[in-house]
């Protein structure tokens, strides 16, 4: 069943991704992840996998993700995927924490099954480092790099007013201006500043990063 999914491309890794094991059907807590195979601990048998690498922009609503997201999925070398959240969001996802959480898992399936194809995913988009290092299949992935928009109390209230969506309201703004602040307080993400910066520069800043400059372009992990 491997070999028909698998295949090797000019010298890189391309496979599909079985989160269960395909020879005896353990399940995703057993299986043993290395750089570029995975281990069944219940019947040992090992299959092709690429361990892949998770760019996250984040940061509160206003403080440009979107846009910038547009920019750099114009501007990323072709090996780069950029999708933003939105792509897949649903009201329900607010409904509760398990719901957002189910939310984050599926997106972080799409990331190793995009990192299978010799790709490494940008997702834009608002969430935070315990959602994702807290998932059951957290294993499958390699490190994931957060990257946070930030900008001023003042610049972010100037943004929040001039749109018609979330944090149009005096309420909602107090809220978004305090996890600003949540955001630009974080030691574990890079933060990027927005103030002064167009989209465009914050785009380039972002690809200028060593975590998308070192990312692994012929299988393996860095
Ligand atoms: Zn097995």
């Amino acid at each position: 069943m491997n070999d028909a999914v698998t295949a090797r491309v000019k010298g890189s890794l391309r496979t599909m991704v079985d989160f269960d094991c395909p020879t005896c059907d353990a399940d995703a807590q057993v299986q043993a992840v290395a750089a570029d195979h995975l281990t069944c601990r219940t019947c040992g048998a090992s299959r092709p996998f690429r361990l892949g690498r998770l760019h996250l922009v984040t940061g509160s609503p206003g403080t440009g993700k979107s846009t910038v997201g547009r920019v750099l999925a114009t501007r990323s070398p072709t090996d780069l995927v950029v999708l933003d959240t939105d792509l897949t969001v649903r009201p329900e996802h607010d409904s509760s924490e398990g719901a957002w959480l189910g939310f984050i898992d599926t997106w972080l399936r799409t990331a190793v099954g995009v990192a299978q194809g010799g790709h490494s995913l940008v997702l834009v988009g608002y969430s935070m480092p315990h959602q994702w290092e807290q998932q059951p299949l957290r294993h499958f992935l390699g490190p994931i790099d957060y990257v946070a928009l930030v900008c001023s109390d003042r610049e972010l209230d100037r943004r929040l007013r001039e749109r018609s969506w979330m944090g149009s309201q005096p309420g909602e703004r107090a809220g978004l201006i305090e996890l600003n602040r949540t955001f630009r307080s974080r030691t574990d993400m890079t933060l990027i500043e927005t103030d002064q910066r167009s989209p465009e520069a914050v785009a380039d800043r972002i690809l200028s990063l060593n975590c998308l400059r070192s990312r692994p372009r012929d299988g393996g992990s860095s």
